[in-house]
């Protein structure tokens, strides 16, 4: 399988994977790891929101 989270990889998607995380609000941080709300919403979330609890990803679409 490729690393789609390293490389060259990263170039062709939109921003080259980067962005703001909507958990912590980091900028131009990558964000490669998706998350589902409760209400059902999918959100990608930086490295080290890809862990976060359930109730920091939901706070996400208010
Ligand atoms: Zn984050």
């Amino acid at each position: 399988m490729p690393k789609t989270k390293r490389g060259r990889a990263l170039w062709n998607m939109p921003s080259r994977g980067r962005g703001t995380c909507p958990v912590c609000a980091n900028t131009r941080i990558k964000l490669l790891y998706p998350r589902t709300t409760s209400g059902g919403e999918a959100v990608k979330v930086c490295k080290r929101c890809s862990g976060a609890p359930q109730d920091k990803v939901d706070a996400v679409s208010g």
